[in-house]
């Protein structure tokens, strides 16, 4: 399900035609031929069971041996590291981080360990954040660590933020088994980080994304909830925050897991929908990647499908030509929300509690991240953006949602009492 919430600000119209950036192609030749090297040999062989409806345009191997081409590089060597500088986010320390709405003032709460933020202003021996409760508030800088981080070109010197869709009351959609969006979206989300984390051989004719040294773990990979923070992962995250730290964070690229719910009928492909920014081709461009990445990985996994028309790239905005959902609007940096397949469905639901399903997920979202950041590749057809105003979407309430750790004696999720259950956006 892809929620809304109410969100403002105006961007500019998206621009499908326009060429990206010269220096931006410059910086990811370096990258691209390191990540050619071992694909090169498999390049020439198309994926298999392609779906019939997907503009392939090159393997992935045959455009990341292009872009290597062009490298005047003659040895693929990977590129040297940068000094790192302080991140923009910060995370809670492991006493948790206190809250307060002004510096030096009275504690709000004292905030679970691990929880990540974006800073918003280095104020008075502290942080103003913007937190997961779509409230600012401000943490002494002896609260919380600022990591360093190595940033650069292409993979190397990526940050990626991922974005584990629903959390805490919102569970999302709910397979008919009883199988919850939300706990899905985090375990993808997992595996998704896992995989950037470390340096990867991708093989190209299965997709299979195995630890090698062809592909460079990326600089950084923000967590908007996070198994291993103090809320386990299960925390209320409003959708401007997933956003905004995205932004914060100065993200490469923002993708968001999810999974879909809804009337379906049947279809011989994987029914997968990937949402795009409007605001800047290059979230159309990361669209059309995972969109075929998923595609592929999916097809051989069953040969009927639930689903519905919507199934492809998807670029919604509201009147004035803005996002109409919250978090690709907020999050001004390449961004996508994929739902791979529909929980409604009891087949594609008992499929997506399984570890094999959440890998072959995972790694179809890092496949596309690669390609994204190393190529100018373009995937599947981007469809043009559409006005879409289906009104009676109500506002989530963030007012009781609470960042503490939950007490031990059976109150999880403690305050949290938002009855936000709706879904805005669907
Ligand atoms: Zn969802």
């Amino acid at each position: 399900m892809t929620p809304r919430d109410t969100g403002s600000g105006h961007r500019r119209a998206r621009t499908p035609d326009s060429p990206r950036p010269v220096t931006e192609r410059l910086g990811l030749v370096l990258v691209a031929a390191v990540v050619a090297t071992a694909m090169v040999a498999a390049t020439v062989a198309d994926g298999p069971a392609a779906p019939t409806d997907v503009e392939t345009t090159r393997p992935v191997g045959a455009e990341l041996a292009a872009a290597a081409t062009a490298s005047p590089r003659p040895t693929p060597t990977p590129p040297p590291r940068p000094v790192g500088d302080p991140a923009s986010w910060v995370v809670a320390g492991p006493d948790g981080a206190a809250l307060a709405a002004t510096p030096g003032g009275p504690i709000d709460e004292v905030a679970a360990p691990g929880l990540t933020w974006p800073i918003l202003e280095e104020v008075d021996g502290g942080y103003r954040v913007a937190t997961h409760c779509a409230r600012d508030g401000w943490v002494d800088a002896d609260d919380v660590e600022r990591p360093d981080v190595a940033r650069g070109a292409g993979m190397a010197g990526a940050v990626i933020v991922v974005d584990a869709g629903h959390g805490g009351l919102d569970a999302g959609a709910s397979g008919p088994a009883g199988v919850l969006e939300s706990e899905v979206n985090l375990a993808v989300a997992v595996r998704l980080r896992d995989l950037l984390e470390r340096a990867n051989d991708i093989d190209d004719e299965t997709g299979e994304v195995t630890p090698g040294d062809t592909v460079p773990p990326v600089a950084a990979v923000v967590m908007t909830r996070d198994p291993d923070d103090g809320k386990g992962g299960d925390q209320r995250t409003a959708l401007t925050f997933r956003g905004r730290l995205a932004t914060g964070a100065g993200a490469d690229a923002f993708v968001s897991v999810h999974h879909n719910a809804g009337d379906t009928r049947t279809f011989d492909e994987p029914p997968t929908e990937v949402f795009y920014s409007v605001a800047d081709e290059e979230s159309g461009r990361l669209a059309g990647l995972v969109l075929e990445e998923l595609r592929r990985s999916l097809a051989p996994l069953a040969d009927q499908w639930r689903g519905t028309t919507l199934a492809g790239t998807i670029g919604r905005e509201d009147p004035d030509g803005t996002d109409y959902y919250t978090v690709l609007e907020e999050a001004r940096v390449p961004a996508v929300i994929a739902e791979a397949v529909y929980l409604s469905d009891p087949a594609a639901e008992e499929l997506a509690a399984t570890d094999e399903f959440q890998e072959i997920y995972a790694a179809a979202l890092y496949r596309a991240l690669v390609r994204f950041l190393a190529t100018e590749a373009t995937g599947s057809e981007v469809n043009e953006p559409i006005e879409f105003t289906p009104g009676g979407a109500e506002p989530y309430d963030y007012s009781s949602c609470s960042l503490a750790v939950p007490p031990e004696d059976g109150g999880e999720d403690g305050g949290e009492d938002d009855g936000a259950e709706d879904d805005g956006g669907e």
